[in-house]
């Protein structure tokens, strides 16, 4: 493995310190989206990038909505690299914390604070890997771009999307570097790294019923509640079925590469057929929230949410409607969704659209995974980088509009059991050691990655 003759020159105790830092400056921020006055972040990042002799600049729909862009040039040999992340976080129940969640503090070897995973230590590790590139004077291929976007939380289209569809030419990138992989975990003792290497689409659609109108005290059969709570009913977690994609082949036969070889054979058995894959998935002797997710994994899912009829209770409403979070895995349509959706339901049922995204699916194989898997099996030998199938969405669903092949690698050491849950939960908190870690697998990658060493 080559080491690059950067880091003998970085003191990586000094930039954990630095990083804990700026962390801190920014989970202070109040960037509760919404409104989001991400601003605040943006500004904090234009003065320390430009204490550093970048020329970032600030830019989105209006003056509270900012999202900071600054660039490192490179020879131009090789197409740029981006790297993304949000600075506006979810809401927060303060009562329920057991820190103030602007506060920053530090306990028991974390930081505590609303984003302090979800994402701003990945806003400060990758503003810090820019600031060593460029103090190293490290002799890019790639030009290095950083965007620290608004509004993710609420679908970035003042931010991310806002960028793309105005300002394209300032994150034009061949590959990105994003949130939605990296954090370490274990299964039986064994560590993984998740690359997010695709991400499901929105298939998000309203279900209506129509009925009868007619008063209380006279029931018929024709109500719209009970021909929607009919439909409904039918809406178990399996109720579409399964398709394997190759990052969720890649992500078991990855687990399995180091399980014990019952669980392995487990595992590879339930690759072998779409149609026993359910069964074979909750005969893993795993944890059961993992086994949820996998089944996730394996299909579009369609989940109810919202219920909408009737304003009285004597009146039998003509109409009665859900709203239903539907997700699309990579290659799937709404029209094709749809077209599933119908096999199992029967045409009776309004179903409407409401602003689907597409899916996303990065290369398995690429120079960008690689660099991640060569770091990592660098820093912890024994741990095991695999793609990941994201159910959730992120700002990847813009930015590859413009082609740029996204992986989600916000590096972070495993910091111990359920620490992953508290992602837009109570107490969201990031260990210091993960930071320390993070920060230096995160500069390697892109180091190593963007000068092609
Ligand atoms: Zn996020």
């Amino acid at each position: 493995m080559t080491q690059s003759t950067n880091e003998n020159i970085i003191n990586w105790q000094e930039v954990g310190e630095e990083t804990i830092t700026h962390l801190r400056g920014l989970l202070r921020l109040d960037t509760r989206n919404p409104p989001g006055n991400e601003v605040r972040a943006a500004e904090y990042l234009h003065a320390l990038f430009e204490a550093e002799g970048f020329s970032g600049e600030i830019v989105g729909p209006s003056q509270e909505r900012g999202t900071f862009i600054a660039r490192l040039k490179g020879d131009g040999s090789a197409p740029p690299l981006l790297l993304m992340s949000h600075t506006d976080v979810v809401a927060v129940e303060p009562e329920r914390w057991t820190h103030d969640p602007f506060s920053a503090d530090i306990a028991d070897g974390f930081i505590y604070g609303r984003g302090a995973l979800d994402m701003k230590q990945m806003v400060t590790m990758e503003a810090m890997t820019m600031l060593l590139l460029k103090r190293a004077g490290v002799r890019l291929k790639r030009d290095v771009i950083y965007m620290a976007a608004a509004d993710e939380e609420c679908g970035g289209h003042e931010g991310a999307g806002w960028v793309v569809e105005n300002y394209p030419v300032l994150i034009q990138a061949e590959y990105a570097l994003n949130e939605g992989g990296g954090s370490g975990f274990e299964i039986n003792g064994r560590r993984y790294y998740p690359v997010q290497t695709a991400e499901k689409g929105t298939v998000r659609f309203r279900i209506r019923t129509h009925g009868r109108p007619g008063h209380g005290s006279i029931p018929h059969d024709e109500n719209a509640i009970l021909k929607l709570a009919a439909i409904l009913a039918k809406f178990a977690p399996d109720l579409l079925p399964v398709h394997f994609t190759n990052t969720l082949r890649g992500y078991i036969t990855g687990i399995a590469s180091t399980q014990p070889s019952n669980i392995a054979q487990a595992l590879h058995a339930m690759l072998t057929d779409e149609t026993t894959a359910d069964a074979a998935v909750d005969r893993l002797p795993l944890e059961e929230a993992l086994k949820e997710r996998i089944h996730a994994m394996l299909r579009n899912t369609v989940t109810p949410t919202v219920l909408k009829a009737g304003s009285q209770i004597n009146v039998i409403p003509s109409e009665a409607e859900a709203l239903i979070d539907g997700r699309n895995l990579p290659g799937w349509t709404p029209d094709m969704v749809l077209e599933e959706l119908r096999a199992v339901l029967g045409n009776e049922a309004e179903i409407a659209f409401l602003d689907p995204s597409t899916p996303l699916e990065a290369d398995l194989q690429s120079p960008l995974f690689n660099s991640i898997k060569d770091v990592l099996k660098e820093h912890d030998p024994e741990a095991t980088a695999i793609p990941y199938l994201q159910t959730g969405g992120t700002d990847a669903k813009h930015v590859t509009k413009l082609g740029t092949k996204v992986y989600g690698f916000a590096p972070g050491l495993y910091a111990g059991e359920g620490e992953g849950r508290r992602v837009h939960s109570h107490d969201e908190r990031v260990s210091v050691r993960l930071l320390q870690w993070g920060v230096r697998v995160l500069y390697e990658v892109v180091e190593r990655f963007a000068s092609g060493a």
